[in-house]
């Protein structure tokens, strides 16, 4: 076990040299040091760790947050012939007695587990036993609630240095912002630690915001492009497949891939695009941490996301091996108004809270003071209809006192009931004559809902027993009838809501104790979408200096190849002559930017530079078949 590192690195992995500050950060933790490492994503964090651990003695403990990270990392330590572990989850009480056993006698150099794992008592129990080399908190912005992805059961990862004191802990991430490290800091209690930071300049992606009326253009025309691989990102699930469907009916290999997508299902899209069967995913953020294709040439985000951490996570997939690679965010003149609507009007302020906290107390009749240590079930959707709810609101309030452990929420809550038409009209049709007592409530299916033959959709069944007059329990009976006879799909959770009150009813006071929070909290999104808008409308600054600087990164040179950069290397005089040439085209007929692009032979950049500057000066507008016209 005497290999320096660099031999390590060869001799397992094949690499020649180290990248960024890896060296460093394997020297301190060989020396025993604390880390918080900041790397980029594709920095090669995982190296940072995993070489040391192959030098020290014991066994290497990594936390991670999904089990997707966890196979794929164990997977490509077993290939490399290096002892490691996974507890994934659905394994029985037995099963994961025998793996920890195997870390405590079977000489193996890695256990990965996630948060939640850590918290169970059993396997706190055995790391105690285990002669363990170092931790690891991959992932590790999850710990803080300024980061994006605040996962509560992180802050367990600091009962890690109860069971053993002294072997070092590593934080490893690729969100960097102040507040974000401070806290990885504190909440680890890492010891005097080497913080080391790498640039985040990503020198190879092509930065671009793109302002157009026919998103789906241009998707199309960016997808039709690659070679290799892309991702479109894409804040719902049906958009995910109903843009999935568009690039397949435009002669484009893509799939889709969201949180409802059975897990079977999931990896098979994802290995059918990591083998380059499949050329775009177009995915939620659900496909996310740990993707790592090398060949990743473009990222388009189709819709604004909620903050520039997530936006440049997402789109520093690209070009992970080096080449150039583009990263688009296509934006329209509709966009902004929808992510305030989508992102900060459902925030519920703090006397909303207190509101939906005294209605609830009220709906259950809890008196001032009462304790009651029952479980109450909630219709979630009766009772926000009864008051008059808005529901995003209410969830969010909801939630929010969850979090703040005045009540607990069970984990039911989000999962409802989805149906979706399998058979084709004229099936259906007969089918209807032939079950006359199921003709009536079909029709009223049919007609509350649109899109029932292409999608998995979620009933509201509050309502439709309302619009029905049969009750929810009849209704399950009937679409469970449907889905026998093949009619439909039909998944069905139970949609209600378990509450458990955990301290006595005192109305205000139990809130004003985290209004603070509340606010800072609310404050804090708010800002978080308003930088990312700041970042869509500031067209002179590079994109990457303006990225940068929101993780504290002060970048002098200009990357000379996002929009930015491009539209200035262009020269205005480009730019000019090509509107003058637009505006002459446009006085004959309309036309698309495409068609633009091919009847004035100018290239893309140009024209969409020029329409650009045309939209905005309004001297021309867009049809509702998306063509370009004078005003
Ligand atoms: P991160 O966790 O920082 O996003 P990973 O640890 O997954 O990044 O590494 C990204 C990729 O870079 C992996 O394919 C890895 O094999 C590769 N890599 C890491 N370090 C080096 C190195 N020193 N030389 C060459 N390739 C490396
Ligand atoms: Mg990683």
């Amino acid at each position: 076990m005497n290999n320096t590192p660099k031999e390590i690195l060869s001799k397992y992995w094949g690499f020649d040299s180290f990248r960024g500050s890896q060296e460093e950060i394997i020297n301190a933790i060989s020396n025993g040091q604390d880390v918080l490492g900041l790397l980029p994503t594709g920095g090669g964090k995982s190296l940072c760790f995993q070489v040391p651990a192959l030098m020290k003695e014991g066994i290497c403990i990594v936390i991670s947050p999904l089990v997707a990270l966890i196979e794929n990392q164990v997977d490509n330590l077993q290939k490399l012939g290096i002892k490691a572990i996974g507890l994934k989850g659905g394994l029985k009480f037995t099963e994961v007695d025998k793996l920890l056993d195997n870390c405590i006698y079977g000489s193996y150099k890695f256990l990965y587990l996630s948060p939640e794992r850590l918290q169970q008592e059993l396997v706190q129990e055995r790391i105690k036993a285990m002669n363990v080399s170092m931790f690891v908190i991959d992932e590790a912005h999850c710990i803080s609630q300024w980061g994006h992805d605040f996962r509560p059961a992180y802050l367990s990862c600091s009962i890690l240095r109860e069971l053993h004191p002294t072997p070092p802990m590593v934080a490893l991430t690729a969100t960097a912002t102040k507040r974000v490290s401070d806290d990885i800091i504190s909440s680890l209690d890492l010891n005097y630690p080497f913080v080391v930071k790498d640039s985040f300049f990503r020198k190879n992606i092509g930065f671009g915001v793109i302002l157009t009326e026919d998103k789906n253009g241009r998707l199309k025309q960016y997808c039709q492009q690659i070679k290799h691989s892309a991702i479109v990102y894409v804040r719902s699930r049906r958009k995910a497949e109903e843009l999935s469907k568009f690039l397949v009916k435009n002669n484009v290999k893509a799939t889709f891939y969201h949180g409802g997508v059975d897990q079977k299902m999931k990896t098979e899209r994802l290995n059918l695009w990591l083998e380059d069967k499949v050329q775009v995913m177009v995915a939620t953020n659900a496909f996310g941490m740990g993707i790592d294709k090398p060949d990743v040439e473009l990222v388009v985000h189709y819709q604004i996301p909620d903050s520039l951490e997530n936006y440049f996570q997402e789109a520093g997939r690209a070009g992970r091996n080096g080449d150039f690679a583009k990263a688009i965010l296509l934006t329209n003149t509709t966009d902004k108004v929808l992510v305030k609507k989508q992102f900060i009007d459902i925030l519920p302020d703090v006397a909303y809270v207190k509101m939906i906290y005294k209605k609830l107390n009220t709906f259950f009749q809890i008196g001032y003071g009462e304790f009651t240590e029952a479980k109450f079930h909630l219709n979630f959707n009766e009772f926000c209809n009864i008051y008059k709810l808005n529901t995003f609101l209410t969830y969010n309030a909801l939630q929010l006192l969850d979090r703040n452990s005045v009540l607990s929420l069970s984990e039911n809550f989000s999962k409802k009931i989805t149906i979706k038409f399998i058979t084709d009209k004229d099936t259906l049709y007969r089918y209807i004559d032939k079950n006359s007592k199921l003709a009536d409530f079909i029709k009223v299916v049919l007609r509350t809902y649109g899109g029932l033959f292409e999608f998995d959709t979620q009933i509201n069944m509050y309502l439709l027993s309302k619009k029905t007059a049969i009750s929810e329990s009849l209704l399950h009976q009937n679409f469970e009838q449907l889905a026998k006879d093949e009619i439909i799909e039909y998944t069905s959770v139970s949609s209600d809501l378990e509450i458990l009150f955990l301290v006595p009813r005192d109305d205000d006071r139990t809130i004003n104790i985290f209004a603070r929070n509340i606010e800072e909290q609310n404050q804090l999104k708010i800002e978080k979408v308003t930088k990312m808008l700041n970042y869509i409308e500031n067209d002179t600054v590079c994109r990457s200096i303006q990225l940068l600087e929101y993780f504290g990164e002060v970048q002098e040179k200009e990357c000379g190849i996002c929009d930015v950069c491009i539209s200035q290397k262009l020269g205005n005089t480009d730019v000019v002559h090509a509107k003058i040439k637009i505006i002459q085209l446009l006085k004959q007929k309309t036309a698309g930017s495409q068609e633009l692009e091919k009847r004035l032979n100018i290239n893309q950049d140009i024209v969409i530079a020029a329409l650009q500057e045309l939209l905005e000066d309004n001297y021309v507008t867009l049809n509702t078949i998306n063509e370009y016209q004078l005003l």
